[in-house]
């Protein structure tokens, strides 16, 4: 079984990302008010005010987690964008991501180029996109595995591409074409949200360019991201 998705219609409508944004800070803030009548009821043991209140704060954490990515996500104002060497991000970022790797037994290799890769852009937004694939790629490997980064251009296309490759669960054709939708997320309460690739996604448009995606359940993933490359 294997899927093919491009991405290339515009997502997260107002109306989708507000109905989204009431029901994921709806729950946890019903929980938090319901815990706190409870303490303020003044009819709870002493063990069990600690555990309302843990809850309060776990939910309370959540709800802030939630709130920051979206803020990243409304903060897609065009910046300057400047000439920048993909390459370089792209090494980068697999330094930066490397640790977190290692704590999940997954290796992450880089296959670099040293073509030249320059787009333009903002470093520090191409770096978010390659944070987000990064860190999918290595929770899709519970039990490890590798995360292959590798470059690439398309010369008559006038465009490069960066692979994000892993040796994970894969996504079943049923949800390949909703990934990139804010808010879909198979992960459970805390560990996702489900904006990291609408806001890679976001980003990568503003760039000009596109995200594809190609997945064999069981076997493994592969996110492409392709930029013009700067003239
Ligand atoms: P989150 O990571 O918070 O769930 P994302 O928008 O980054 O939000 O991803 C949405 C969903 O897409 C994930 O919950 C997961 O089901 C799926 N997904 C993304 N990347 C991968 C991957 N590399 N392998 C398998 N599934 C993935």
């Amino acid at each position: 079984q294997r899927d093919t998705i491009r991405h290339t219609d515009r997502l997260g409508t107002i109306g989708t990302l507000a109905a989204g944004v009431a029901h994921e800070l709806g729950t946890p803030l019903n929980v938090v008010s319901g815990r706190a009548g409870l303490i303020a009821s003044g009819k709870l043991s002493p063990e069990e005010v600690i555990s309302s209140a843990q809850t309060i704060k776990g939910e309370s954490e959540r709800m802030t987690a939630i709130i920051r990515q979206l803020l990243d996500f409304a903060r897609q104002t065009p910046s300057p964008h400047g000439k920048i060497e993909l390459g370089e991000i792209v090494s980068r970022t697999c330094d930066l991501m490397r640790p977190l790797a290692r704590k999940s037994s997954a290796e992450l290799v880089l296959e670099s180029t040293d073509r030249p890769m320059e787009i333009d852009g903002d470093a520090s937004q191409v770096q978010q996109v390659l944070t987000n694939l990064i860190s999918n790629a290595i929770a899709a490997m519970p039990d490890g595995g590798t995360v292959t980064v590798s470059l690439g251009s398309d010369d008559e296309a006038d465009r490069v591409w960066v692979d994000v490759r892993d040796t994970g669960v894969g996504i079943g054709s049923e949800n390949l074409n909703k990934v990139f939708e804010p808010f879909f997320t198979t992960k459970d309460v805390g560990e996702g949200t489900g904006l990291g690739l609408s806001i890679a996604y976001g980003i990568v448009r503003e760039h000009g360019g596109d995200i594809t995606v190609d997945s064999q359940p069981g076997q493994g993933t592969t996110f492409r991201v392709r930029f013009p490359r700067h003239q």
